[in-house]
C-alpha cells in the first residue's frame, strides 16, 4: 500500500510546527497535480485554482486527524475531489469513454447521489478516526490485496492484473470484464472466486473478527482506491511517457491510465506532461538518467 514514507513523515512534522518554507515545498510538489485533476473532473472552470486552493486549506486544518495510513497525495485527492463533487452544479464528464468514468462517475452528478451510494460516504471519509476492529479489517484487506497485487506484477502476470482492477477497482461486472479483455465470462468468474477466496484466507489468517456478508466489494474497493494499490508509481508513469519501460509494463500502465482511465494516475500525467512542455531539456535529462543509472555503481 502507499502509506506514508519517513521523508514525508518528516516533513509533516516540520508542517505541524508551521515551518514555512516545508510548506512551500510541500505545496509545490503537489498543486501541479491537483491542479490537472480539477481540471480534469471540473472541466476548464476558473475555479478549478480555488479548489485546489481549498484543498491545501483542507489538508492544514485537518493535519490533526492525518494518520499517515495513505500517502499524502491520496489524501489531498480525497480532500479535492470531495470539494468538487460538492460544487458540482451540472453533470458532466469530458472524458467520457474511460471506464472509471463511465462506471464510476454516477458519485459527481450531486453532492447526495454520493453520500446515498453505498460504500461512498466511507470512501469519503476514510481518513476519519474509525473504530478499532474496522481499522485491523482494513489493515488487514490492504495486507492481503497488495501482496496480489504485487504477486501479479512480479510474474509480469498484467492480464489477471486488468481483470482484477476491473471487478475490485471499478467494481465492473464478470460481463463487462470479459468484454473488456477478451477473455470468457467464466474464466473471468474463476478468477475472481481464486482472489476473493485468496484474500479472505488472508483476513482470516490475520485473526481479525469479521462478518463478510455485507458490503465486503464496497469496502474492497475502498481499501483498494484509498491504498491506491494498483497504481503505477509516478516515476514508472514518467518511463511510460518517454517510452521507456519494458513492453509489459508499457502495455499495463497505458491500460491503467488511458483505458481504465484512474483519475489520480492521469493528473500525474497531465502534470508530468507540462513539466516536461516547460523545460524541453527535462526530458532529455530524464531520458539520460533512464538510460545511464544502471551503469553507477557497476565495478570497473
Ligand atoms: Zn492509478
Amino acid at each position: 500500500m502507499s502509506g506514508i514514507t519517513d521523508a514525508e513523515r518528516y516533513l509533516l512534522e516540520q508542517i505541524r510546527r508551521g515551518d514555512g518554507p516545508a510548506w512551500e515545498k510541500f505545496v509545490g510538489q503537489y498543486r501541479g497535480r491537483l491542479l490537472r485533476f480539477a481540471h480534469a473532473k471540473a472541466g476548464q472552470r476558473a475555479d478549478a485554482e480555488d479548489l485546489v486552493q481549498e484543498t491545501f486549506i483542507g489538508f492544514l486544518t485537518g493535519l490533526g486527524d492525518y494518520r499517515g495510513d495513505a500517502s499524502p497525495e491520496t489524501y489531498l485527492f480525497t480532500i479535492l475531489r470531495r470539494k468538487i463533487i460538492n460544487s458540482y452544479r451540472s453533470a458532466h464528464s469530458r472524458n467520457i469513454g474511460l471506464i472509471q468514468d463511465v462506471y464510476r462517475g454516477s458519485e459527481e452528478p450531486d453532492s447526495d447521489a454520493f453520500a446515498a451510494l453505498p460504500g461512498r460516504e466511507a470512501t469519503a471519509s476514510w481518513y476519519v478516526r474509525r473504530d478499532e476492529n474496522k481499522d485491523r479489517i482494513r489493515a488487514a484487506l490492504g495486507a492481503a490485496l497488495t501482496e496480489l497485487v504485487d504477486g501479479y506484477k512480479t510474474n509480469l502476470n498484467f492480464r489477471d492484473l486488468m481483470i482484477v482492477e476491473l471487478l475490485f477497482y471499478c467494481q465492473l461486472s464478470n460481463m463487462d470484464t470479459s468484454k473488456i479483455v477478451g477473455i470468457s465470462e467464466r474464466n473471468i468468474a474463476v478468477i475472481k472466486h481464486r482472489c476473493l477466496k485468496q484474500v479472505k484466507e488472508a483476513i482470516a489468517a490475520a485473526a481479525v473478527n469479521f462478518d463478510d456478508s455485507a458490503g465486503f466489494e464496497n469496502l474492497l474497493t475502498e481499501v483498494w482506491e484509498s491504498g491506491r494499490l494498483s497504481c503505477p508509481k509516478r516515476s514508472t508513469i514518467g518511463a511510460m511517457l518517454l517510452g521507456t519501460l519494458e513492453s509489459d509494463w508499457q502495455g499495463y500502465v497505458e491500460f491503467h491510465l488511458n483505458r481504465l482511465g484512474c483519475h489520480f494516475c492521469r493528473a500525474n500525467l497531465e502534470d508530468l506532461k507540462q513539466e516536461t512542455a516547460d523545460d524541453p531539456s527535462k526530458k532529455i535529462h530524464a531520458r539520460i538518467m533512464e538510460s545511464t543509472v544502471g551503469f553507477l555503481h557497476k565495478p570497473r
